[in-house]
């Protein structure tokens, strides 16, 4: 069942276009991310599902409800914030009930639904305390039930967690998710933290310059990425420059970077002189002569990070700056600043894209 639908809604302000051509159908209990970069557009599709907004174009719909006219504070949805936007002078008690008190819920069901939301969020036993004695963690997750506590029919999160420390973030992250997964609520999440969306969502968003780039489930996104935005800004990932050569047996075709040539699998019959040749660097193995690869590069070791389950060793391979990692890594499997480095790409490994407009040549299954 959808949740909210959205269809061909634009947003300007002034002559900038915030939101372009955006479609997208979430459906009920779906944990939804909104991933891109700072100024992308994704606060303004929150904001614009919320009511805080009114596209310039396009439909938005919760359930089967055309909520294009629906004032903001009717949509009954609950918006969790980046700075808490709990009110300092309130209880904790006072926070939670005050949204339920503005539609003059009965005593009674404020009193229950103030009691459910802050175990829902392990906060029993806080209700008298006040905002300036709890820790930041605490304050948002004040500030999560009382988005809950008016049982919304859509949860929306714009970057709640990026004033939290890192431990903190991550406890946070699983207890939202864990939160949102027990009542069945359909979330809407705003993050620029790619590792944050991979871990929390049923399915991402990737938005750039106010377009959606690519919706997916986690894997997919990071698997196989429909252009070289998503590529880059989702996981690490080497690119280099390369000229397509022609087709070769078992569809196979040559890559050529320099003085060295990749044998990748074939991406559709484009005749680019320039493509952008790209592999993760968890993707690499050992040089190993009887393996089929598409490369076997040779660098020189710049930088090698020491991270406990991997190390990554960034390299110069021939003027391009090339990472490489290896994981549960041995003593020997870190090699002294200067010395040499051999490794292979394989063939499954190598994702090909347009230099000029940056589309995926050739996308397959993941
Ligand atoms: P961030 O992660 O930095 O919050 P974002 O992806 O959420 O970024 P938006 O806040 O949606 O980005 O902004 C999208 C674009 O619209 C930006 O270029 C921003 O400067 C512009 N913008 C946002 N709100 C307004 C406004 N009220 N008036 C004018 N321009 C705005």
């Amino acid at each position: 069942m959808t949740s909210i639908k959205i269809n061909g809604v634009e947003k300007r302000f002034g002559e900038l276009a915030a939101l372009s051509d955006i479609n997208l159908e979430i459906e009920k209990g779906e944990f939804f991310t909104l991933l891109g970069p700072s100024g992308c557009g994704k606060t303004t599709l929150l904001r614009t599902i919320a009511g805080f907004y009114r596209q310039d174009k396009g439909d938005i719909y919760l359930g089967d409800e055309l909520i294009n006219d629906v004032p903001a504070y009717r949509r009954n949805t609950g918006m969790v914030f980046q700075n808490y936007a709990v009110f300092p002078h309130m209880t904790v008690f006072e926070n939670v009930a005050y949204g339920l008190k503005v539609r003059k819920l009965p005593q009674a069901e404020i009193d229950k639904r103030v009691a459910a939301s802050l175990k829902n969020v392990h906060l029993t036993g806080y209700e008298a305390r006040t905002p300036d004695k709890l820790s930041g963690g605490q304050q948002q997750r004040v500030g999560l039930a009382r988005a809950m506590a008016i049982e919304p029919r859509v949860l929306l999160f714009d970057e709640p967690l990026s004033n939290l420390d890192a431990k903190l973030r991550v406890e946070m992250r699983d207890e939202i998710r864990s939160v949102q997964k027990a009542l069945g609520i359909t979330a809407v999440y705003v993050t620029h933290d790619q590792e944050e969306a991979l871990v929390i969502s049923d399915r991402i968003a990737v938005v750039n310059f106010g377009r959606i780039q690519q919706v997916g489930v986690p894997w997919e996104i990071y698997k196989n990425p429909v252009n070289l935005f998503v590529a880059t800004f989702v996981g690490k990932i080497n690119t280099m420059e390369v000229s397509l050569g022609e087709s070769r047996a078992g569809g196979m075709r040559m890559a050529k970077n320099g003085s060295v040539d990749f044998l990748v699998p074939e991406a559709g019959t484009e005749d680019l002189s320039k493509a952008v040749l790209a592999f993760r660097p968890e993707d690499v193995v050992e040089v190993d002569e009887g393996a089929q690869v598409a490369a076997t590069l040779s660098g020189t070791l710049k930088i090698a990070s020491f991270l406990g389950t991997v190390a990554s060793l960034e390299m110069d391979v021939q003027g391009t700056t090339i990472v490489i990692e290896r994981h549960r890594p041995r003593r020997s499997d870190i090699p002294d600043i200067g010395q040499k480095v051999e490794f292979s790409v394989p063939p499954e490994a190598c994702l090909l894209f347009d230099a000029a407009t940056g589309a995926r040549l050739g996308r397959g299954k993941a």
